[in-house]
């Protein structure tokens, strides 16, 4: 017997992964939470049917939405994670001695439980003194805050079911005030291949750049998100992702990463004409 989990990516492509077991299924207040095992990629997180995240691939998108911004700016003490509940965000940030506080926001403490007993390695890290967990709403909580955080980092489900709010102008506009005079936001900003993501890409882009004086995106290859080919948004006040990269002060830290490099940091800023185009079309 095969048994197999299916996400539709859209009405007419399906992508599956062969499973050898369901290890969690649970409804929450705000969704459904499923872990399986796999014999390809290893355990892996469905909310709601769509996939979250997998132990084989997840490094790149933890990576990239951690260390693209650590190697800008240059004195971040005080960092605040939006949704983020299996922990993997967190475990790249810790890895920063000079970081001071962590506060994780996410509306599920469900997914942070399922996380911890199934799936430590991304769930590994929320012990750390400097970790916060705070169980509500982003959209609610950021509304609270002036001149806090250095870093923001938006890592969320996708822009409908709890999700939704946090792809809003309000969400965004709040987030600039919660942010330092040099803050930086790093959001995960779908993929412009298939048109029902594109159109969210789009609009989550049109919304930051009103709200940010600099606004750039960047890319990255995750295998199980829909089409594989996925965005980050780099929002800011004052750094340039590319003119004030650090790149030696950066591999001084000695971290050791998978897929983030210093040179590929540049080149993740250049996108396709296509998705240049897109972008253009709505700045
Ligand atoms: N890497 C993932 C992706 O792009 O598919 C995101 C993974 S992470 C598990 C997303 C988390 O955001 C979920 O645990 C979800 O509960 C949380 N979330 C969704 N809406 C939220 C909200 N309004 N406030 C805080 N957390 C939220």
């Amino acid at each position: 017997m095969e048994l197999w989990f299916t996400e539709k990516h859209t009405e007419n492509v399906k992508f599956s992964i062969q499973v050898d077991k369901q290890i969690y299924s649970s409804q929450s207040e705000f969704q459904r939470i499923d872990i399986f095992e796999s014999p390809e990629f290893g355990r892996f997180l469905t909310l709601d049917g769509y996939m979250m995240l997998t132990e084989k691939d997840e490094f790149i998108y933890h990576e990239m939405m951690v260390h693209v911004p650590m190697a800008v700016h240059p004195n971040v003490k005080k960092v605040l994670v939006i949704g983020g509940g299996d922990g993997g965000t967190v475990r790249e940030l810790i890895r920063y001695p000079f970081i001071e506080e962590i506060d994780l926001v996410e509306i599920d403490e469900e997914v942070v439980d399922a996380c911890i007993r199934y799936l430590p390695q991304t769930a590994c890290s929320f012990q750390d003194k400097r970790v916060k967990c705070f169980y509500e709403d982003g959209l609610k909580y950021i509304r609270k805050y002036e001149n806090v955080y250095d870093l923001i980092l938006v890592d969320s489900t996708d822009p409908f079911g709890p999700g939704e709010g946090l792809f809003t102008k309000e969400f965004y506009g709040n987030c600039f005030k919660a942010l330092k005079e040099d803050g930086i936001m790093v959001n995960q900003h779908e993929s412009p291949f298939y048109k029902e993501d594109a159109y969210a890409m789009q609009r989550a882009h049109k919304r930051i750049v009103e709200s940010f004086p600099i606004s750039k995106v960047y890319q990255a290859h995750i295998p199980t998100y829909p089409s594989g080919h996925w965005l980050f948004g780099f929002a800011s006040k004052k750094y340039h992702p590319i003119e004030d990269q650090r790149a030696e002060e950066w591999k001084s830290l000695n971290l050791k990463t998978r897929y983030y490099n210093e040179q590929l940091h540049a080149g993740a800023f250049a996108l396709p004409n296509y998705v240049e185009e897109m972008l253009e079309h709505v700045e």
